[in-house]
């Protein structure tokens, strides 16, 4: 069905999860995943923010009005906390701080990518073309590969947070005892927030439902963003939580059982990317196109596209620190198996 043709579901409502807390979708209408969830902690001193959704102006009202539902408004807002900075979690945040004064924040390790990423692209550019070429993007492709993310700089009201949260620090919201857990992996700077009191794991994309997190190899992603991403799994697990409330999808029970499922879908991953080399191929780009995605290949085009070799890399790099395959560096690099 095409996507015109696709009735449009609506948006969930916005809820109250427990006394004080409430979750507001705000939509992202040409991504699949339709819609964020911003996480509001209500306090004497007005309310707070988890995420803001990306900038556009049907966002920032979708956001606006879901505060008016929750008996507050945007101009109250005192703080806003960003999980990572993906144009769905941290695009309004500027928009929202110029209506209301509010401070924002962010874990440190993201903070330092948003002048290269969203203010000048160019050297960023230069590199990620030079990734491609290593991972053995055909030339026809580069170029368009190369500027897939461009777009997505317009869903980005560029901001300097005014707080920085590093792992285990406890950010000032009023009658909350929230404490930050940096959880790198989807996002160098991801962080997730421990709320005690009611057992609440506020997860951002770290830890979603049904869908897995993409993990993309990338010039700012650190050499071993997977190695990353199931060490920050580890880091969740054992707290017990009553609830997990991810930023897409839906709330959850059950957060060691779904930390165990992506364990072994990445597990799964490493079989397929061991299979691909042992069939023939060598480069990142032949062996992403061996695995298996949710549509055929000849089908996965520009953003997608780089994103699902993106990941084939981040499986290759956590193999080869796992001492299981060797990059011959060039253009394109080949990967083999180590032989013991
Ligand atoms: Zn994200
Ligand atoms: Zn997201």
């Amino acid at each position: 069905m095409s996507a015109a043709a696709r009735p449009l579901s609506p948006l969930p409502p916005v809820e109250r999860v427990r006394p004080g807390l409430w979750s507001v979708p705000v939509p992202i209408p040409s991504s699949s995943l339709r819609y964020v969830f911003v996480y509001v902690f209500e306090t004497d001193a007005g309310p707070y923010l988890l995420d803001t959704g990306w900038n556009t102006d049907d966002a920032f009202a979708a956001l606006c009005d879901g505060l008016t539902q929750v008996g507050t408004s945007i101009a109250e807002v005192q703080g806003v906390l960003v999980t990572h900075i993906h144009p769905d979690h941290y695009g309004l945040a500027g928009r929202v701080r110029e209506v209301s004064g509010a401070w924002v924040a962010l874990h440190p390790a993201d903070a330092r990518l948003i002048t290269d990423r969203y203010e000048e692209p160019t050297e960023l550019l230069g590199r990620v073309g030079a990734m491609l070429r290593r991972m053995g993007a055909p030339d026809a492709e580069l170029a368009s590969l190369q500027n897939a993310s461009m777009p997505l700089r317009a869903l980005v009201d560029v901001t300097r947070p005014d707080v920085l949260i590093e792992d285990g620090e406890r950010p000032d919201v009023p009658g909350w005892d929230l404490s930050a857990i940096w959880t790198p992996g989807h996002s160098p700077g991801h962080l997730c927030f421990w709320e005690p009191s009611n057992r609440l794991m506020l997860a951002g994309d770290h830890v979603l439902p049904r869908i897995t997190p993409n993990i993309p190899f990338h010039p700012q992603a650190g050499s071993d963003p997977l190695g990353d991403f199931l060490g920050s799994l580890r880091k969740l697990e054992g707290y017990g939580s009553e609830e997990v409330l991810p930023a897409h999808e839906h709330r959850f029970v059950g957060l060691d059982g779904r930390i165990a499922e992506l364990v072994a879908h990445h597990e799964q991953r490493f079989l397929e990317v061991l299979g691909a080399i042992r069939s023939g191929v060598s480069s990142a780009w032949d062996i992403a196109g061996l695995m298996h995605w949710s549509r055929p290949w000849e089908r996965i085009e520009g953003f997608m596209k780089r994103a699902a070799v993106a990941e084939a890399m981040a499986h290759l790099r956590a193999l080869e620190v796992r001492g299981v395959v060797h990059e011959v560096r060039g253009t394109p690099s080949r990967w083999e198996i180590v032989e013991s």
